[in-house]
C-alpha cells in the first residue's frame, strides 16, 4: 500500500527506530501517565502545549485546513516554535532524543485534558485543536509510518481486494469529484460503516453501499481522525468527573483554572516607568486615538458615570500603566474623574480609592508588578453585568452596537462585513484586528494579542515608525503629544500562571464597587 503523503514530504521512518515506550511519533493518548512529574515540569509543559494548539487555531483560522497555504502557514508556525517543537520529528533527531520528545507530547496532551475538561466551550477548542494538530502530524507520515501506527493502535483498516475494485471501479469514480478510472484502480479502498466517515459522506467523498463507505486512501486520515475524535471527547468527559477531587491539591487549582486564558507573548509589565512621558492629560486624546474598543468603551464610562467598577478599574489601571502612565499621573487622573461625582470629594477619594492605585503599582501589598490584562483575560474571565464597561466589546457587547459604530466611524463595508463575521464565528481578536485596520487605513495584518499592543501598533503607524526603531526613544506624535516607546519584557510564561496575576482575584475582595 501507498499512502502518499499530501504535503509531498516524506517522513523518517520512525516506526524502524527503538523507542520502546512510546514507539510511534504519533499517539492516540489513550494511557495516562504514571511517573511522578514536579510542580515546575508540569507547568512548564502546560504552557508549551497552550502555546502549540494556539498556533495550531491561528493557522486554521485563516486558512483552509489542507489546503497549500494551511501547510506553509503550519510550517511557518513550527519555524517560530522552535523551543517547543517536540511535535515534528526530523531525520536530524538522534534516537536517543526521540522518546524524552514523545513523553513530552504525552505528558502535555494530559496535563491539558487537566484543563480543558472543564466546560462544553473549553473542550470544544481543546478537541478542535488538538484534531487539526493530530492531521497536520498524521499527512507528514509515510505509508510505512502510518501502517504502523494504525496496527499499534488497533485500526485494522484493511484494503477491498483489488478484483472489488475492478467490478466497483464506475461507481467509485463517479462517487468522486476528481477521480478517473485509471486513479482508482492505483489506489487502495477501505470499507468502513459510513457513521464512521460522516464528514466525507457531508462532502460526498465516498460511495455508499449497504450501510458502508467505500473510502479512498488519501482520506484515510478522516477515519483516523473520527477514531481520535470519539476517544478524546470520551476521556475529556471522565477527567471532568476526576478533575474535582484533584483540585484540592491548591497549587493545581490555580494552574488549571488559568490555563486556558493563558496568554503567550509581551506583559507590557515594563511599564515604561518613571520617565514615562504620557501624562493624564493626554489620556483624552491618546483614547480616541489608540485605544482598542475595550479601553474606549472604559473610557467612556469613566467619563459619564466618574466613577468605575473594580474590574473596569482593574482592567483600565493597568492597560494605562502598561502605555506609561505613571503612579503620580494615575492618581492625578484617577482622582480628577472620579472627583467629578457628587458623592466623592478629594478626601474620599484618598481614603477608599489610592491605595489600590498604589497595589497595581506595587507599591503596596506584595508589591507585586501587576501586568495589564491580555485578550484572551479579558475575553474569558469576568464577563462584564449591567453598570460594567469592561470586557471586550467583541465579545460581551451587542453585535449590532459595534455595527453601528463602525457606521458612525464609515468604516468600508467589507470591512464591518468581515468584522461581523469574525464576531459570529466568535474569533473576537480578528474582529479587533479587521476593525484596527479600518479605523487605521491600513491593510497591515497584526497578530493581535493584547490591549497594550493594538496601542502600541496604533502608536507606530501613527508616528510613522517601526516598533524596533522606537523603541527607548522620545518621539513626538502629530498632536504634539510625547511618547516614549520602552521595548517589552520577554514573555513571562511562570508569571502568567502561578500567581501575580491571579493575586488580582485576591485583590476583588479587598475593594469594593
Ligand atoms: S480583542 Fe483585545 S484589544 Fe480588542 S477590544 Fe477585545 S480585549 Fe480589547
Amino acid at each position: 500500500m501507498d499512502f502518499t503523503p499530501k504535503t509531498g514530504k516524506s517522513a523518517p521512518t520512525i516506526s524502524s527506530r527503538r523507542c520502546e515506550e512510546y514507539p510511534h511519533v504519533l499517539q492516540f493518548y489513550k494511557k495516562p501517565p504514571s511517573e511522578d512529574v514536579t510542580l515546575h515540569e508540569f507547568e512548564d509543559l502546560a504552557v508549551q502545549r497552550v502555546k502549540v494548539l494556539k498556533a495550531v487555531d491561528s493557522v486554521g483560522i485563516r486558512n483552509i485546513k489542507g489546503s497549500k497555504e494551511y501547510d506553509e502557514a503550519m510550517e511557518k508556525e513550527i519555524k517560530k516554535l522552535r523551543d517547543v517543537d517536540w511535535f515534528v520529528e526530523k531525520t536530524s533527531i538522534k534516537p536517543a532524543d526521540l522518546s524524552a520528545r514523545r513523553r513530552k507530547d504525552h505528558l502535555s496532551h494530559f496535563i491539558l485534558r487537566l484543563a480543558y475538561c472543564k466546560s462544553d466551550e473549553l473542550r470544544r477548542w481543546f478537541i478542535q485543536q488538538e484534531l487539526d494538530l493530530f492531521r497536520y502530524r498524521f499527512l507528514r507520515e509515510n505509508s510505512a509510518s502510518i501502517l504502523d501506527f494504525l496496527e499499534k493502535n488497533g485500526l485494522d483498516y484493511q484494503p477491498i481486494p483489488h478484483e472489488d475494485r475492478g467490478k466497483m471501479r464506475d461507481k467509485l469514480k463517479d462517487a468522486s469529484f476528481k477521480m478517473t478510472s485509471p486513479d482508482v484502480l492505483q489506489r487502495e479502498y477501505y470499507k468502513v460503516p459510513f457513521m464512521e466517515v460522516l464528514e466525507l459522506v457531508r462532502g460526498r467523498k465516498v460511495y455508499l453501499e449497504g450501510g458502508y463507505a467505500y473510502v479512498p486512501q488519501d482520506e484515510l486520515v478522516v477515519i483516523v481522525l473520527a477514531s481520535f475524535r470519539e476517544h478524546l471527547s470520551h476521556a475529556l468527559a471522565i477527567t471532568s468527573r476526576a478533575v474535582p477531587a484533584m483540585e484540592e491539591d491548591g497549587r493545581l487549582l490555580k494552574l488549571l483554572k488559568n490555563i486556558h486564558s493563558l496568554y503567550l507573548g509581551n506583559d507590557y509589565s515594563t511599564a515604561k516607568k518613571a520617565n514615562s512621558a504620557v501624562t493624564a492629560d493626554m489620556i483624552n486624546g491618546l483614547s480616541k486615538q489608540s485605544f482598542p474598543p475595550c479601553m474606549q468603551n472604559l473610557h467612556r464610562g469613566l467619563k459619564e458615570e466618574h466613577h468605575l467598577k473594580h474590574w473596569g478599574r482593574l482592567q483600565y489601571g493597568l492597560f494605562l500603566k502598561g502605555i506609561g502612565l505613571s503612579l503620580e499621573e494615575a492618581l492625578r487622573f484617577w482622582k480628577s474623574e472620579f472627583t467629578k461625582a457628587a458623592d466623592m470629594d478629594g478626601e474620599k477619594f484618598d481614603r477608599q480609592h489610592s491605595y489600590n492605585i498604589r497595589y497595581n503599582y506595587g507599591k503596596e501589598g506584595k508589591r507585586a508588578d501587576y501586568t495589564p490584562f491580555s485578550c484572551i483575560k479579558i475575553i474569558t474571565t469576568n464577563a462584564p453585568g449591567v453598570g460594567h464597561y469592561h470586557g471586550c466589546p467583541f465579545r460581551h457587547s451587542d453585535a449590532d452596537l459595534i455595527e453601528q459604530k463602525m457606521n458612525k466611524m464609515s468604516f468600508p463595508k467589507d470591512k464591518q462585513t468581515k468584522v461581523m463575521e469574525y464576531i459570529k464565528g466568535s474569533h473576537y481578536q480578528l474582529a479587533c484586528r479587521e476593525y484596527f485596520k479600518a479605523a487605521h487605513k491600513t491593510e497591515e495584518e497584526i497578530d493581535l494579542m493584547h490591549p497594550n499592543q493594538y496601542y502600541e501598533e496604533s502608536q507606530r503607524l501613527i508616528n510613522g515608525a517601526s516598533a524596533g526603531e522606537t523603541d527607548n526613544k522620545t518621539q513626538t506624535e502629530p498632536r504634539g503629544v510625547k511618547i516614549i516607546k520602552v521595548k517589552s519584557t520577554n514573555p513571562n510564561f511562570d508569571d502568567s500562571i502561578t500567581g501575580e496575576n491571579m493575586d488580582e482575584l485576591e485583590l476583588a475582595s479587598m475593594e469594593t464597587d
